[in-house]
């Protein structure tokens, strides 16, 4: 019998401890190389500290590994996340980068919390903090975490569905990155950046085109097709803006945790054949 070849499978969005999810970064690796991913990213949000230890135990179990970043940015008053694949994640502007657009979430996560106490919710930013790994890094889903152990919701995404998604009563604007600043660390650290999840955007046709132009100008040079996020006639339809814009195409589960992910690794299609696949030129 001839040795079976392993397929290839890419996982390029997906997050650890080290920011909202729940498995440190060996152990989301080794998640992902049991679904049969074969090249594999963490792109925590707005931290890259979890990179080696992804990277050495990916290159242990056999994986290829780009090293990832999930930023937060803020275009036309809504936040975007815009993803880096391929980055030195020692570049110092980057980190620098990072660092600033991480500061304003401790004052956001107090904002929060008092919105919640007056919804009837008291003590959710110590519950929250006691959820997130490193302070600086507290999010919307740890407070969803405590606010289901605390009994106010059964599961996280009913607290995004009633309390915290970006039109929620409990929901903080922020003013995170720019568009042009999350593209230039990305691009200056080697990396390609990719417009992550566009389908989770309330913007109008005419946003998501200047969107797309103006990611376009500033350099960027991808867009998530295939995601957890995404519907299937959404694969469709970004598939179609990644030709039009001729984008490179990426794709990823955005694995968060067992419980609260919609997608497991490994089990998204493939990027649709036309597209030119983000990876092309960066393994
Ligand atoms: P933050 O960076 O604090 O704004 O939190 C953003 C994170 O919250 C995202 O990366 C998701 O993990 C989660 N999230 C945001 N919106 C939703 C939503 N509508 N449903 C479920 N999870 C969400
Ligand atoms: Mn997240
Ligand atoms: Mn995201
Ligand atoms: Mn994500």
């Amino acid at each position: 019998m001839p040795n079976k070849i392993p397929a290839f499978c890419a996982d390029l969005h997906c997050h650890s401890t080290i920011s909202d999810g729940v498995y440190a970064p060996e152990v989301v690796a080794e998640r992902a190389h049991a679904h049969g991913v074969t090249l594999w990213a963490l792109t925590d949000h707005d931290e890259v500290s979890g990179q080696q230890r992804a990277r050495t135990r990916a290159e242990a179990l056999g994986m290829q590994y780009l090293s990832g970043v999930e930023i937060s940015v803020t275009w036309a008053k809504k936040t975007v996340h815009i993803v880096g694949l391929g980055i030195d994640p020692e570049n110092v502007t980057l980190r620098q980068g990072l660092r600033e657009t991480r500061a304003g979430r401790a004052g956001r996560a107090r904002r929060i919390g008092e919105r919640l106490a007056k919804l009837g919710m008291p003590g959710a930013f110590e519950g929250a903090r006691t959820f997130a790994g490193n302070p600086e890094l507290i999010s919307r889903t740890h407070f969803a975490r405590f606010l289901v152990e605390a009994g106010h919701c059964p599961t996280t995404q009913s607290v995004f569905d009633h309390y915290l998604s970006d039109d929620g009563p409990a929901h903080e604007p922020m003013q995170w990155a720019t568009l042009e600043d999350a593209v230039t660390w990305i691009r200056g650290a080697g990396g390609v950046a990719v417009i992550a999840h566009p389908g989770r955007y309330h913007y109008t046709l005419t946003q998501f085109g200047a969107l797309f132009d103006t990611f376009k100008d500033v350099g960027g040079q991808a867009i998530e097709v295939i995601t957890g996020s995404h519907t299937v006639p959404q694969y469709q339809e970004y598939a179609q803006v990644a030709r039009h814009y001729d984008f490179l195409a990426s794709c990823g589960s955005d694995f968060h945790s067992a419980k609260e992910s919609k997608i497991e690794f490994g089990s998204l299609p493939p990027l649709p054949a036309d597209l030119k696949p983000v990876w092309k030129d960066l393994v």
